[in-house]
């Protein structure tokens, strides 16, 4: 079997990077009555950045979330790098360790220093050494932009500064994917930019990313496909050119003038 065979086909989209490292295939969730996801299927190659936008309560955090299974799915399955994820378990704390996960709100482990925010993860989960753990770290931070700021507590620090050591920190374990929820969303506006540059370097790098955002210059610089949410349903993909200049649906097109 070639990787992308039984792939359902989702996307008209030409421009693919790699294989499949992500599949979503017709999953679906439920919060009590509430249909929060309803058969969605997309599949993203290794190396591609997908951005994810919508209305508020469309699905896209769940979506984010069942990825990387903080939240169960109904129906379906999520596969990453060929393998289905579980729904607990050892193997599950493995396939976790693949997926990087940045929130809107930074998440950072208040009590630890900048620089051991970073090297809490492998040192625990992948049992690195510490002296390497801190090495990598070092050079993370410096990527980054705050590697002055390591011995300082995330308090002192801004919020840009500290979403890009929420970004350092899931580079530590060397995922195949990030998944991104708003991360700019909290930010002061003069802020935003020090985060949207980390993230296309990331992207140009060639980092499998899936990013919930209404950054538009992101998507345009960064992307090679918008997938449009609304009402839990995956309503249009495009290419950010196609999405933002001649977005086919009406819901799409409803959203866009909202926004821009
Ligand atoms: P988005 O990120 O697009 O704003 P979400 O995925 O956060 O949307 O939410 C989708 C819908 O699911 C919303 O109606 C939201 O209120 C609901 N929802 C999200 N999380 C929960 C939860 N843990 N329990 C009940 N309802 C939830
Ligand atoms: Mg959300």
């Amino acid at each position: 079997m070639r990787p992308g065979d039984g792939v359902p086909p989702t996307s008209n989209i030409s421009v693919r990077r790699g294989e499949p490292l992500v599949i979503v295939d017709r999953v679906n969730k439920h919060f009590g009555e509430l249909h929060v996801l309803k058969d969605i299927n997309t599949t993203v190659a290794r190396g591609e950045v997908v951005v994810v936008i919508g209305p508020s309560g469309s699905g896209k955090s769940t979506l984010c979330r069942a990825i990387n299974r903080l939240e169960t799915i109904d129906s379906g399955s999520i596969t990453i790098d060929g393998k289905v994820l579980p729904e607990e378990g050892a193997g599950l704390a493995k396939l976790r360790a693949d997926v990087g996960m940045v929130f809107q709100s930074f998440n950072l482990f208040a009590h630890k220093t900048v620089l051991q925010n970073v090297t809490i993860a492998p040192i625990k989960v992948k049992k690195t050494s510490r002296k390497d753990a801190e090495k990598t770290a070092m050079e993370l931070l410096d990527r980054v932009g705050v590697a002055n700021q390591a011995k300082k507590m995330p308090a002192q620090l801004s919020g840009g500064q500290q979403q890009r050591v929420a970004i350092a920190r899931s580079l530590a374990m060397n995922p195949k994917l990030i998944l991104m929820d708003e991360p700019t969303s909290a930010l002061d506006p003069e802020m935003i930019n020090e985060v949207l540059d980390v993230m296309v370097g990331l992207a140009r790098e060639g980092m499998t990313m899936i990013v919930v955002t209404h950054e538009m210059g992101f998507a345009r610089k960064a992307a090679n496909r918008v997938l449009f949410m609304a009402d839990g349903e995956i309503v249009e993909e495009a290419t950010p050119e196609q999405f933002f200049t001649d977005a086919r649906s009406e819901r799409a097109r409803d959203f866009l003038s909202k926004i821009l």
